[in-house]
């Protein structure tokens, strides 16, 4: 689960990182009172969507000379007037693909001058199974692209979670990032605050870019300029509080009713639905299809208990997709016996009025009597025998449709 970063500031700034003062803003007014509360006299308007590239992404509706999603203003009749703009609009960058994301919520904030900006980010490395955190001193722009061309500009520290953060992992970062004397200190007690968010939220990344030095009146500070927070979704029933920070437009619809129905979808590019139990059987049922030639619609895990109600959610979710043209179930009775699967996939498949291909692939527990309800039950069920059958089956069956 993903926050805006408004939202991931303000639990930062409750851990003691140093973040610009800002406010959230939903309409025109609310982004001018927010500026009145600012000290000023630079504020920035940030758009608040759920990808980045925002500073240097488009709108659709206002033509390649507008401005981007992270604008300065020097006024409050400037604030009024960038809000205008982008509130409503649809904000285009690297990470939004093509569709773009409408702009509902305004982030107003402190402009602050930028003398150098630094990458810094924690996430989960599964092959040490430890905290990394990782540390450049080219932050600002493209980490992939830095990482691809000059790797070594990288440093990747990683934590050893029976010891916990230890001084030492500060000074690797103030090092990294090229910071000696006061600058150092600042560097650690925000490496120390993003490593308490992280392990009270369960958080699956924090990614700060820029992190930046600002010369004040008071000399040089290190702030947070932009945040990017995931949490792991499976540890969110012990975060109520974290849960409402959800913002469910910038979800997938599909996703968010299959979350509903505790069913693990995923929309892909393909055409061929699958409905499988088990993430593993889901994978390689994925894998089968590509290597028949054809591309999966989704992934779609409806768990080991695939009641009736589960299985016609199921299928609602695959079939609201326009791009699917046929479906493949594959489905391992074990917990749950394949009699009532099958009772089940032709109570939703009559239900939802079905009109593209439907292959079945049953085994496990009670697979004959399973097989014997899909055959008597009237309905255009092409039965399959094992995962490579299935796949074939479905793949020509899409082909015949078309
Ligand atoms: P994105 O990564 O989505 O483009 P950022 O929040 O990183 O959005 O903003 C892009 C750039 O805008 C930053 O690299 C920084 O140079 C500038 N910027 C962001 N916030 C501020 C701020 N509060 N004051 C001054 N400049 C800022
Ligand atoms: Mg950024």
């Amino acid at each position: 689960m993903n926050i805006h970063e408004y939202q991931a500031k303000e639990l930062l700034a409750k851990y003691g990182v140093a973040v610009p003062k800002g406010i959230a803003a939903m309409s025109v007014e609310e982004a001018v009172a927010a500026a009145k509360q600012l000290p000023g006299p630079l504020y920035v308007v940030k758009a608040q969507i759920h990808a980045g590239g925002r500073g240097k992404g488009k709108f659709k509706e206002l033509g390649p000379d507008a401005k981007g999603g992270v604008r300065l203003a020097k006024t409050l009749d400037e604030v009024e007037a960038h809000a205008k703009e982008m509130l409503g609009n649809t904000l285009v960058t690297v990470q939004t693909g093509e569709a773009g994301k409408q702009v509902n919520r305004l982030y107003i904030t402190d402009g602050v001058d930028i003398g150098k900006e630094f990458y810094l980010a924690l996430l989960v490395d599964r092959a040490t199974s430890r905290i990394a955190v990782v540390a450049s001193t080219e932050g600002g722009m493209d980490i992939e692209e830095v990482a691809h061309s000059t790797p070594e500009k990288i440093h990747t520290i990683t934590i050893d979670p029976a010891t916990g953060l230890m001084p030492h992992h500060g000074r690797a970062v103030a090092k990294a990032l090229d910071l000696s004397g006061d600058l150092a200190k600042q560097a650690a007690k925000i490496l120390e605050g993003l490593y308490r968010t992280f392990l009270a939220t369960d958080a699956s990344q924090i990614e700060i870019n820029p992190l930046a030095i600002c010369p004040t009146a008071e000399g040089d500070k290190l702030y947070v300029l932009d945040a990017k927070v995931g949490f792991d979704s499976n540890a969110m029933f012990r975060h109520k509080d974290l849960a409402d920070l959800r913002d469910l437009t910038e979800e997938d619809p599909a996703e968010v009713e299959a979350s509903e129905y505790d069913l693990a979808y995923i929309k892909l590019d393909g055409n061929i639905g699958c409905m499988v139990n088990g993430a593993g059987l889901a994978m390689a049922t994925m894998d089968i299809i590509k290597l028949n030639g054809a591309f999966p619609a989704n992934f779609l895990d409806v768990g080991g208990g695939a009641s009736k109600e589960k299985v016609t959610a199921a299928f609602k979710i695959i079939l609201k997709d326009p791009a699917v043209q046929g479906i493949l179930v594959n489905i391992f009775g074990g917990i749950m016996k394949c009699d009532i699967i099958a009772e089940g996939i032709v109570a939703a498949a009559k239900e939802v009025n079905l009109s593209v291909p439907l292959v079945v692939r049953l085994e496990g527990t009670n697979v004959e009597k399973g097989k014997e309800i899909l055959a008597s039950s009237g309905l255009a069920i092409v039965p399959a025998n094992d995962l490579g059958d299935a796949a074939k089956k479905i793949v020509a069956e899409v082909a015949k449709a078309a």
